[in-house]
């Protein structure tokens, strides 16, 4: 599943091909995505300027001056550029935007993603149902240690399942939540409001690294947004711990565990992560 960090990179990767261009056309051939994609879209953006390409959350968002387009990638989205004449469409390929010279097309197998147009005028973007309870951004200046510690008092759940929650903050998913526990050396099972201002702050900390990390990993690989593969998961190969249950701790050689919590599995090392 795309997460932030697969979320940046994508934008990254479009920005260039549609910020300060025209939509001059919009092709949907499958509308049934998560939630429809509204039947006047294809009216709604040709003939307009996309003016940024932003991201909240794994969220995109493509701001018009009439209003903005929200997208998500869901389980399995890919936006692929194709910079001249896009190949025939597969049948997962289900909307092409065609913006200035290039095709842009949003394949989705599993069809969980999405696509709506919030009209300028309707309240603020953030007020928005999908956007208004997440979490601050982890690169916000106001996400620091404090802020976590703030956010965890009166949680009893584990601190690793209040990450994925994303109130506190946004964008730190399953990978990601091993990998910055891991980091900090906190147990993933530590109920989240034991951890006193300190370990917030290497938590804190923690998650702002391995994000960063894993969008620099993926940013090297931009060129693969290009009429190719654009595959998720590039972080992978450099996990401390994820995905590598009974491999040797990188940091101590303790066998990494895998444990289940709230049905997603979670892996840590017993020595070097405290309760
Ligand atoms: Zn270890």
């Amino acid at each position: 599943m795309p997460e932030l960090p697969e979320v940046e990179v994508t934008r990254q990767a479009l920005a260039p091909w549609v910020e300060g261009r025209t939509v001059r056309a919009v092709t949907v051939r499958e509308p049934r995505l998560r939630w429809p994609v509204p039947p006047r879209l294809p009216r709604l953006l040709a003939g307009h300027e996309v003016l940024r390409l932003e991201r909240r959350g794994k969220y995109l968002l493509w701001r018009f001056a009439h209003g903005t387009l929200i997208s998500h990638l869901g389980m399995s989205g890919v936006w692929r550029v194709h910079p001249l004449r896009a190949p025939p469409a597969g049948r997962h390929d289900h909307v092409d935007l065609r913006i200035g010279g290039a095709c842009l097309r949003l394949t989705d197998p599993r069809r969980f993603g999405a696509l709506l147009w919030q009209p300028a005028g309707s309240g603020a973007l953030d007020d928005h149902p999908l956007l208004a309870r997440l979490g601050i951004e982890p690169f916000d200046p106001r996400f620091d240690g404090a802020w976590l510690y703030r956010h965890t008092r009166g949680r009893v759940a584990a601190i690793k399942l209040v990450l994925l929650a994303g109130e506190a903050v946004v964008g730190v998913g399953n990978i990601y939540a091993s990998e910055s526990l891991f980091r900090a050396g906190i147990d993933p099972r530590v109920p989240a409001r034991r951890l006193g201002p300190r370990r917030c702050e290497r938590l804190a900390r923690a998650v702002r690294a391995v994000l960063a990390e894993a969008i620099a990993v993926g940013g090297s690989t931009l060129r693969d947004f290009v009429s190719a593969s654009g595959e998720a998961g590039y972080f992978m190969r450099e996990a401390a711990v994820y995905d590598r249950a009974g491999a040797p701790c990188r940091a101590c050689s303790t066998r990494i565990r895998r444990l289940v919590q709230g049905q997603r599995a979670t892996y840590f090392c017993p020595r070097c992560q405290r309760k």
